[in-house]
């Protein structure tokens, strides 16, 4: 296979447990609770993309599709000095694109991939990948149309990572189900939403868990290549470290 390249997460202890980091032409997802530290993984990796390959960037622009207004560039300027990057650069190197439906999040990738023809990107983020396709499909009896839904808009992101040699890394939820009592969810930590559809198009699957103060839990979950290990990582302004 062509190139292939891990990008560093800003933890080492998180790059060993993935082999190296995120890797291209493949998909990585990253599914926990709120407030498990998807999202500011999502950000260091903004940042760690652009880097010399040489200490495990991709030298490449990052596309990152924005559901839930999540994207913060206040915080992708702490991460790039961290990194000793210029702000203002590392900025103009994001494409953000906000969705505000599950239809316009497919047609973004179209958009997207004609920006990739013209310039190198190494990585592409959808944050979440499946929030808005539960809001639009959320009837009853729409589950099948929903997973049919998605299941193309994760063929189109495979299809992107091989054909531009991105690492393309998605969020993803973990499921809630009523527990009897007016407007109570119960939490399952363990369960991705998505069903087989998410779990078949993605390469890696990432369960992130809260620890102590800003300490994260990542488990490698379902892989047929990794081992079932964990690592412990941490949130700071500069983004994930050890
Ligand atoms: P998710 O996307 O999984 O809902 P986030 O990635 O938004 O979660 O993680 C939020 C957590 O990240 C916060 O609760 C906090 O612990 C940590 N965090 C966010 N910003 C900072 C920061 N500037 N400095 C330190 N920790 C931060």
């Amino acid at each position: 296979r062509k190139n292939l390249i891990h990008i560093t997460t800003g933890s080492s202890a998180l790059d060993e447990l993935l082999g190296g980091g995120i890797e291209t032409s493949s998909i990585t997802e990253v599914f926990g609770e709120f407030r498990s530290g998807k999202t500011q993984l999502a950000h260091t990796l903004c940042v760690t993309a652009q880097l010399p390959k040489s200490v495990n960037g991709a030298e490449g622009r990052v596309a990152y599709i924005d559901t839930e207004n999540c994207f913060r560039p206040e915080r992708i300027v702490e991460i790039a000095e961290r990194f000793e990057l210029d702000p203002e650069e590392v900025l103009d190197n994001i494409l953000v694109a906000r969705a505000y439906t599950s239809e316009h999040q497919i047609e973004l990738l179209v958009h997207i991939a004609a920006k990739m023809v013209e310039e190198t990107f190494g990585l592409l983020i959808v944050d979440s990948a499946t929030a808005l396709f539960r809001v639009d499909y959320s009837g009853r009896g729409e589950l099948s149309e929903r997973q049919q839904k998605l299941n193309r808009f994760m063929s189109q992101l495979l299809k992107l990572s091989e054909q531009f040699n991105l690492a393309v890394f998605i969020t993803n939820q973990v499921m809630s189900t009523p527990d009897g009592s007016a407007g109570m969810f119960v939490v399952d930590p363990k369960k991705p939403v998505g069903g087989h559809v998410i779990a078949h198009a993605s390469t890696t699957r990432i369960m992130l868990r809260k620890g102590r103060g800003e300490q994260r839990v990542a488990k490698i979950y379902d892989s047929p290549m990794l081992a079932e290990n964990e690592a412990t990582f941490e949130v700071s302004s500069g983004g994930v470290i050890d």
